[in-house]
């Protein structure tokens, strides 16, 4: 009988803008798909974001998200293509029922933009080649948001896939009135700064292995450019040469960070 090969186990500490953070690492032997590190990133994205709210609150300011608040949810929500492969697998294991309903969501809210002009856009900036700028993605984003459209995942006003959100949805804290996230044109919203962008960073690890150019995709874009790229997420990497590329993507966003 062959011995099976045991997990290693790695401690990691990081020093982010908002304060140290850790975590202790199981890696299995063998080769991984990207989507193993997202739970990991995004928990390391939850430990920065959890001290920068501790700052806000220690300086005395109010943080306005609460349940039932879903304003940002009809925002553009940038996803990572690991993060697009792992909503895939997500509703993928649902029962037929609720895999069903979410498509049905997704198609509507497809159907919802493809009205409003704004779905060929959308794709293009999903497939597109060259790194959309700042100021390209401004009117992208204010007729997304003028649209109110409602993310295919909002039931009732509250996150249904809350355990498998984007990074970008954990990254969103306000100090600024909980009603100003209904009128952001009008009335700019005071954001916490983010200490470890993990969508971004994501996306960057996801350009290194795939050898193309860095891409977020819009939200309800998700599962369909993960249905067009599955061929790519058959890839697998070495469970340590994949946690050393997600973490070499983070000193560099982080000295980049320091270095302004
Ligand atoms: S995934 Fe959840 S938290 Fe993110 S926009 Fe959709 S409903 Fe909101």
């Amino acid at each position: 009988m062959s011995e099976a090969k045991a997990v290693e186990r790695f401690d990691l500490s990081i020093t982010t803008p908002a304060g140290p953070i850790a975590a202790t690492v199981e890696l299995p032997p063998g080769f991984v798909p990207v989507t193993q590190i997202v739970p990991l990133m995004r928990r390391l994205g939850e430990q920065a974001q959890a001290l920068e709210k501790q700052r806000v609150v220690a300086s005395g300011q109010t943080i306005s998200c609460a349940k039932g608040c879903a304003a940002c949810c009809r925002m553009l929500v940038p996803v990572s293509p690991p993060e697009a492969f792992a909503l895939r697998a997500m509703v993928a294991g649902l029962s037929v029922e609720r895999r069903q309903a979410y498509l049905r969501s997704v198609a509507d809210a497809l159907a919802q933009l493809d009205r409003a002009g704004l779905l060929a856009r959308l794709r293009h900036l999903a497939d597109t080649d060259r790194p959309m700028t700042d100021e390209e993605m401004e009117p992208i984003n204010r007729a997304y948001f003028a649209l109110k459209l409602p993310c295919p995942f909002l039931d009732h006003e509250q996150c249904s896939i809350y355990e498998d959100r984007p990074a970008a949805c954990r990254e969103l804290l306000v100090t600024s009135p909980a009603d100003w996230c209904q009128d952001m044109v009008n009335k700019p919203v005071r954001a916490l700064p983010v200490p470890l962008r993990i969508g971004t960073i994501l996306g960057l690890l996801w350009s290194t292995l795939a050898g193309e150019t860095p891409r977020l995709i819009p939200l309800p874009l998700a599962l369909e450019w993960a249905d067009r790229h599955e061929a790519e997420n058959r890839s697998s990497w070495k469970a340590k040469d994949l946690l050393d590329k997600a973490l070499d993507q983070i000193w560099r966003i982080l000295s980049q960070k320091h270095s302004r």
